[in-house]
């Protein structure tokens, strides 16, 4: 599944395509096409992310929402050129010069101001990653709180209730730079380790953002980019890195599986006697 980052990405894209413009609408999913008139002729003034969701917001205060889950997904085109695909249409939204196609998903609806703070899912998510206000301080604050402090960290980094826009990859990467081993809870941890995983919440979400998917620091990037190795030998730490060498100690990276999701670590780095 797409995580903040990508969501992120995709967002700029439409914003790019759509904002500031008043759009033809196509609605062809059942449960939005009441909504036609309603957005019909409104100008977008916003598009944003929230966690894994994607809002889009209209000049009259409407938002449609949606959330991609596994399935759905935004093709932004030339206007009138379709892509290639199999998938279903669910609406399209035309700007001048480009369109956005939304496939496959099925959690969207339209939205007021009132709905869009009430809503189930946008309720209930933590401060999110992305969002530039939140700081290492309020993650530092979260893994503290007796809410958290005994839930295992492998399933609470998950949790967008704990903190919004974090998913499968991100998670074994942010233990992995905080030398933290995959089954600890937040109160097995030293405050250094704490400290460490706070930083790492915030920075790897926006350097994957700002670079399309990377987050091994930039000086093993440049290296094994000047030692002629493909992209997937400097993306990450050690997600999907199963037996390669860790970048940090050379001990080779172990996956396992943890809440139902593969986790990779190096057992050297987040050994638990360190
Ligand atoms: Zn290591």
């Amino acid at each position: 599944m797409p995580e903040g980052p990508e969501i992120r990405r995709s967002t700029d894209q439409l914003a790019a395509a759509l904002v500031g413009h008043v759009p033809e609408i196509q609605l062809l999913y059942p449960a939005l096409q009441p909504y036609h008139n309603g957005l019909q002729g409104q100008k977008i003034v916003a598009v944003s992310s929230r966690s894994k969701a994607w809002l889009i917001h209209f000049e009259n205060e409407l938002t449609l929402y949606g959330h991609n889950q596994l399935y759905g997904v935004w093709m932004v085109r030339k206007s009138g050129s379709l892509p290639r695909t199999n998938r279903q249409l669910r609406l399209s939204l035309a700007g001048p010069r480009q369109w956005a196609l939304l496939y496959s998903c099925t959690d969207l609806a339209v939205l007021s101001p009132e709905q869009l703070v009430t809503h189930p899912y946008l309720s209930r998510l933590g401060p999110d990653v992305l969002d530039l206000n939140t700081d290492t301080e309020t993650v530092l604050g979260r893994l503290h709180d007796p809410r958290f402090q005994r839930r295992r960290l492998h399933a609470l980094l998950l949790d967008q209730g704990f903190l919004a826009g974090l998913g499968n990859y991100l998670r074994s990467e942010m233990l992995f730079v905080a030398h933290i081993p995959p089954d600890y809870r937040p109160m097995d941890c030293t405050e250094t380790q704490l400290q460490a995983l706070a930083e790492a919440a915030l920075d790897l979400p926006r350097r994957s953002y700002a670079t399309a998917g990377l987050t091994l620091a930039p000086e093993h990037v440049e290296r094994l980019k000047a030692a002629g190795k493909p992209r997937r030998a400097w993306r990450f730490w050690v997600f999907a890195r199963e037996g390669q060498p860790c970048h940090t100690c050379d001990t080779r990276v172990q996956k396992t599986v943890l809440g139902g999701r593969r986790l990779y670590f190096c057992p050297r780095c987040q050994s638990e006697s360190l």
